[in-house]
């Protein structure tokens, strides 16, 4: 790790977290800057009144002793899609809540989005919305690629290039809140499952211009508190790209009228969120991307798979990279 004592990791999503414990961990002075209000990215849940969304990440696979030691105090089993392959996990009490764990005693900036990079001399220089800069030794991007590449126009033609090659499908979420449980819907009669009042998992597979692809019922995640009824749903990546500009309206429109509608029970709060880049088509195929001589590393699930594991991975690895 030679002469570095000071890392700015830019992202405080999964990817961003992992590495910042083990850079802070190997004793580095690390700092991580993300322009959201709370860590996670990604792995978000939001709240609207007495409503909870969780609106990113789903649930997640365990599969390394590190991610386990890392997530498994605020992870409980939940695995909601039929057939079970393989035994998935989610965040107690939602899913935020393994981001906040993970940030714990970590050197967390939230509404500090990174505007602009600039080398002087060895140093990274790191300019922000405000005007203010900052200057660090070396400099993780636990960023989407798309957004990592934009970031380092002209600085790193190599990893440039190579982070454009990198395409992510966006999704948009909708959520949708009720003062009281609806009848039972489409969805449930399409999947044979209990109404909802009883309670209900569920995952569908859409197709082509059909817009959702994934709906749950909030309230029956493990451990969701009594909240009144919630709903999430995923429009499939198909849908989102040929309706990536439309206006929330109309997305929470097409949700509803797709099928999906919950008769003439209306939704007393809805929402969309649009994630532009929300799941890997192409990851890298390596773990991360290191350059010693710049000191410049780059991490995120785009590099190994479109999963909240595999951005852990990538993390740690980049990290044991700079501090080997
Ligand atoms: C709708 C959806 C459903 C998903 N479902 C699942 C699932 O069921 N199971 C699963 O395993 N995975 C799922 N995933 C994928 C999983 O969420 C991601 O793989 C993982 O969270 C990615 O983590 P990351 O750290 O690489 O990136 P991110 O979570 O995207 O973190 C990047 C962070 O960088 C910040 N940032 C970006 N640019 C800047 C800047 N210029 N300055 C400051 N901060 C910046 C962002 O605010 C963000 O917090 C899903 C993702 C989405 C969107």
């Amino acid at each position: 790790m030679n002469s570095i004592k000071t890392v700015a990791v830019i992202g405080a999503g999964m990817a961003g977290l992992a590495a910042a414990r083990v850079l802070a961990d190997a004793g580095l002075a690390v700092t991580l800057f993300d322009k959201g209000r709370q860590p996670g990215g990604r792995l978000a849940t939001r709240r609207v009144a007495n409503w909870i969304f969780n609106h990113g990440c789903q649930f997640f696979t365990i599969r390394d002793a590190d991610f386990e030691v890392a997530v498994r105090p605020v992870s409980t089993p939940w695995s909601p899609v039929f057939p079970k392959a393989e035994e998935k996990f989610a965040g107690v009490p939602d899913m935020a809540a393994v981001a906040n764990h993970l940030a714990t005693g970590l050197d967390v900036r939230q509404h500090a989005h990174v505007r602009a990079l600039a080398r002087r001399e060895a140093n990274w220089i790191l300019r922000f919305d405000d005007g203010k800069a900052a200057a660090f030794d070396a400099l993780v991007l636990a960023i989407p690629a798309p957004q990592a590449a934009a970031l380092l126009a002209g600085l790193h033609p190599d990893y440039e290039a190579r982070l454009k090659s990198i395409h992510l499908a966006p999704c948009w979420a909708v959520m949708l809140g009720f003062e009281s449980p609806p009848p039972r819907s489409a969805l449930e009669t399409i999947l044979d499952v209990p109404p909802w009042p009883e309670g209900i998992w569920a995952s569908w597979q859409g197709g082509g211009d059909t817009p959702v692809s994934w709906a749950v019922r909030e309230n029956t995640r493990p451990h969701a508190p009594k909240t009144p009824p919630a709903y999430t749903f995923h429009c499939s990546a198909a849908w989102s790209k040929n309706h990536l500009e439309d206006d929330p309206k109309d997305v929470i429109a097409a949700v509803l009228a797709g099928g999906w509608a919950f008769g003439t029970h209306t939704p007393a709060h809805a929402a969309a969120h649009r994630w532009r880049y929300a799941l890997a088509e192409n990851p890298l195929g390596e773990p991360c991307l290191w350059d010693e001589k710049t000191r410049l590393g780059l991490c995120g699930d785009w590099c190994l798979a479109p999963r909240l594991e595999a951005a852990f991975l990538s993390g740690r690895a980049l990290a044991q990279r700079i501090t080997k």
